[in-house]
């Protein structure tokens, strides 16, 4: 389990994103989450109390960005994509649509054909703010691991009061314009098996996806150590197989080990 040390980081290849330059606007010595999810790469979130949490405003995050992208420019680094990706979910931090706002003016002044891509897990998209933000970069990239309730709280476990449902009713106001991200796994948690590629789950995990019919969607499973020990990772061929059923969609799908 890892915590990213910086607030920008890399670029490192990313054979989703091509040369990734990272950003984390979490802090770095804790991970802040409103799930906590059994495959986290960060491990379990340990720090509950997201309230009391403290986030380092948004200048000095935005200071740290721009010399960052400042110093990459000037080594002639590529970068295809600036990502957010750190230490728990970036959409929890208060001036998000802040960041998000200067984020691009840093980007257009230095990589302007860069993308701006954001995973995030979908749990803060009732915030107005929050989901234009998101609706305003070109890769925003929400997580769905589950079609069913019982499985989304248990596989994401989420420390704040949201349903799959309820989720999935935000997801729908991006009108398409998302990727969805979905990792698929089985396995025990907690004396419990299950299995988020059933026929069960991917049927009604299918329906959703058709309502919300995203720009793509992006199917992975572990691959790195997880807080949970008893976790099996689902291989590239039975991948492509939920995959060719959301191609059958007519939307476009791509898989990763
Ligand atoms: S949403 Fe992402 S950061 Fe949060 S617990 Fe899940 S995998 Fe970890």
């Amino acid at each position: 389990m890892f915590l990213w040390e910086s607030i920008a980081f890399g670029p490192i290849h990313s054979r989703r994103l091509g040369s990734s330059l990272g950003i984390n606007i979490s802090p770095t010595d804790v991970k802040i989450c409103s799930f906590d999810c059994i495959y986290c790469e960060c491990g379990w979130t340990l720090e509950k109390n997201i309230a009391s949490t403290h986030f380092l405003p948004a200048p000095t995050i935005l200071e740290a960005i721009r010399m960052k992208l400042q110093q990459c420019h000037e080594e002639h680094v590529h970068v295809d994509s600036i990502t957010f990706s750190g230490n728990g979910e970036p959409t929890l931090h208060p001036e998000f649509d802040t960041i998000i706002a200067g984020l691009k003016k840093i980007r257009d002044q230095y990589y302007p054909r860069a993308i701006i891509t954001c995973l995030s897990n979908s749990t803060q998209l009732q915030k107005e703010s929050v989901r234009e933000a998101l609706m305003s970069i070109e890769n925003p990239m929400l997580k769905l691991d589950a079609g069913l309730e019982p499985l989304y709280q248990m596989i994401n476990r989420p420390l704040i009061p949201i349903t799959l449902a309820e989720t999935v009713h935000e997801l729908k106001k991006f009108n398409g314009q998302c990727v969805i991200q979905s990792m698929f796994l089985k396995g025990e948690v907690g004396g419990t098996f299950f299995d988020n590629t059933t026929n069960e789950n991917i049927t009604a995990w299918l329906q959703i996806i058709k309502d919300i019919h995203p720009l793509r969607v992006v199917l992975y499973s572990l691959d790195r150590e997880t807080p949970a020990q008893k976790l099996i990772k689902i291989y590239k061929k039975d991948l492509e197989i939920i995959a060719d059923k959301v191609r059958a969609l007519g939307i476009e799908a791509a898989v990763y080990e």
